[in-house]
């Protein structure tokens, strides 16, 4: 597994907030369990529930930052939450499994092992790719975020289904903008016939 693609804990955790729609799925152990699933069975508790709902809010200020040009904050962020939540590789074979990899061994939660695979992972791609990959979902009122990975560094929602809303809003506003142009240059037509005419009558009168 790439380091890299632990960006993507920090990403999904984020986006289990909506500020802006008032949605918030990660409120339960049951969704925390879901979130957690990459971690392999595991106990949850009201206390991680909780531990994931303050690293989430870290990430996202990590996140608006970048987006926003502020990086030396998102730096700031990002490197507080590796202080806490430290990478401690080891690898094992425990309960008769193969040998793997476990990043945060010792880590006291199982929210801490989450939050320290996020965080690197985040750095990773953050330091791989440059801060401003980090974004932020343009079609508003949506705020997820996303890890830009395209080649030519043009993604700007954070959905297929956000960037159809935002492409049909911009359609309805240019026909809305090109009814308007029409009915302005109708208008100044009707008010040009309206003057030739007077001008035509004054004519005939003049005669
Ligand atoms: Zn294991
Ligand atoms: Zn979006």
């Amino acid at each position: 597994m790439e380091l890299a693609s632990y960006a993507d804990r920090a990403v999904s955790l984020v986006n289990t907030a909506d500020p802006y729609r008032h949605r918030d799925t990660l409120t339960t152990c049951e969704q925390a369990k879901e979130l957690l699933a990459p971690e392999g069975r595991c106990r949850v508790t009201n206390a991680d529930v909780a531990e994931l709902r303050a690293i989430r809010d870290r990430l996202r200020e990590v996140f608006d930052a970048a987006e926003s040009g502020r990086v030396p904050r998102a730096v700031q962020v990002l490197n507080s939450l590796m202080k806490q939540y430290p990478i401690r590789p080891v690898v094992t074979d425990h309960d008769g499994a193969s040998w793997h990899l476990h990043l945060a061994e010792g880590a006291p939660t199982i929210a801490a092992v989450y939050g320290a695979k996020a965080a690197m992972g985040l750095a990773v791609q953050a330091t791989e790719l440059g801060f401003d990959r980090l974004g932020v979902c343009h079609a508003a009122p949506c705020r997820e975020v996303f890890i830009d990975t395209s080649t030519n560094r043009s993604r700007r929602y954070c959905s297929d289904r956000c960037a159809t809303r935002a492409n049909v809003a911009a359609y309805r506003a240019r026909r809305k903008e090109q009814a308007r142009a029409a009915a302005a240059n109708e208008a100044a037509q009707t008010e040009s016939a309206a003057a030739t005419a007077k001008v035509m009558a004054g004519t005939t009168t003049g005669r």
